[in-house]
């Protein structure tokens, strides 16, 4: 079977590519195959939901989302350099809110209600091919196609990315994430908490009600620990980490564990292929950048495919796939570098760097002007 698109992925962003695709006419197929209940949710900033709502991947934010109109940080650290607590209002740029924090797993139900018909096939590509110009696709349900564009979806360990030769390198860290949904006896409505600890923030961000989403970073061993510990003596760590701000911690699922690393792809268009999402890129989850930076790669795509027609040809594929590369370049070297400062200045043990993040904080805290230019930036713009 011959199709103008293949899409590898069913993650958010292979989703959303593969709708948007097949609803400007193109024939596309979708591998998908299925996996577990994602627990992650996905602070989406202004920009991101705009470009959801403008492309109809959501209707209405409100149903599903929590605004974020404000984030508080304060230093919990020990160490001799302290930075000032800080407190960040949505409404100090006149807009509503800096975002809306999503369950992934809503996210994916809304982005799944195609307007188009494409064919899904629930199964793992096992090998790509190209061939004439076009790419061979076969999965491992025994399932053989060919398209003329292939588009990687498919996660940190991208096998489009490595069948197809893009360079990349992966850094891992010794740190992880640990994600949970928890209920507190009172939170900061609409605000989302981050208590900096030496090995990485311990983020609360608001989840509707009294419940919020956890995101704790911390070393691998020491958050294993914790996703194995009795309920009771979960609650009493959040507790503990939370500096009992919100009173007592009620634990509503169990805690997942990520691995972190980060990934580099220099290029991530060529040859009528693309990267997309953590395909392309991926770093610890601070500062919310990972799936808006995913998003961002979708509607870039979008954006060099716009002037296709179906049945393109080859080279029309490999032109809109160089167009691509060149769309991202500037956000994922901008944003790539943005997320590997924050996360080294939050975990160093350097005095001259703990000096370098106080100096920002204090700077953040007090320059009108900067603080304006911190927000644009921190929302993607
Ligand atoms: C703890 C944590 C918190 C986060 N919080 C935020 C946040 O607040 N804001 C934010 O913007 N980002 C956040 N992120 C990042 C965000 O979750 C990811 O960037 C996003 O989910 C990645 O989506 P994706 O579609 O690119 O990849 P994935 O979700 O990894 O999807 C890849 C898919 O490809 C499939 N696949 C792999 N190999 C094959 C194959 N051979 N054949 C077919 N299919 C294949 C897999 O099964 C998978 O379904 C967070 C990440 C973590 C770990």
């Amino acid at each position: 079977m011959q199709y103008d698109i293949a899409i590898i992925g069913g993650g958010l962003t292979g989703v959303a590519a593969a709708r948007l695709a097949a609803e400007r006419g193109f024939s596309v197929v979708h591998f998908a195959p299925a996996f577990a209940k994602d627990y992650r949710t996905s602070a989406l900033m202004m920009p991101t939901v705009d470009f959801m709502l403008h492309a109809g991947l959501i209707s209405d934010p409100h149903a599903f989302g929590t605004p974020l109109r404000k984030i508080r940080i304060i230093d919990a650290t020990s160490r001799l350099l302290r930075a000032p607590e800080a407190l960040f209002d949505s409404a100090e740029i006149e807009i509503e809110a800096f975002g809306y924090n999503f369950a992934n797993c809503d996210l994916l139900d809304a982005f799944s209600q195609p307007s188009q018909h494409f064919d899904v096939k629930e199964t793992m590509v096992e090998q790509i091919k190209q061939e004439n110009g076009h790419y061979k696709i076969s999965s491992q349900d025994g399932t053989s196609v060919s398209a003329t564009m292939l588009v990687g979806a498919d996660g940190k360990k991208s096998k489009v990315r490595d069948s197809l030769g893009f360079a990349s390198h992966t850094t891992p860290f010794k740190q992880s994430a640990l994600v949970a949904d928890v209920e507190f006896d009172r939170v900061e409505k609409e605000t989302s908490v981050e208590f900096h600890y030496e090995n990485g923030p311990f983020t609360l961000v608001p989840a509707g009600d009294n419940k919020i989403n956890l995101v704790w970073l911390d070393d691998h061993e020491v958050l294993q620990k914790v996703a194995n510990m009795p309920a009771a003596d979960f609650a009493q760590e959040l507790g503990k980490k939370s500096h009992h701000l919100f009173g007592h911690a009620k634990p509503l699922t169990k805690a997942f564990v990520f691995p972190l690393s980060n990934l580099a792809v220099p290029v991530v268009g060529k040859d009528g292929a693309f990267l997309i999402g953590e395909a392309a890129h991926a770093f610890p989850p601070i500062g919310a950048q990972g799936l808006n930076l995913g998003l961002r790669d979708v509607e870039d795509y979008v954006a060099a495919i716009d002037g296709l027609v179906p049945g393109f040809s080859a080279t029309d594929a490999r032109n809109a796939s160089k167009k691509y590369d060149d769309l991202r370049q500037g956000d994922l070297k901008r944003t790539g570098g943005f997320v590997d400062g924050l996360f080294r200045s939050l975990i160093t043990e350097m005095l001259p760097a703990q000096g370098v993040r106080l100096g920002g904080v204090w700077a953040l805290k007090s320059l009108s002007p900067l603080r304006k230019f911190a927000f644009q930036f921190g929302m993607g713009r």
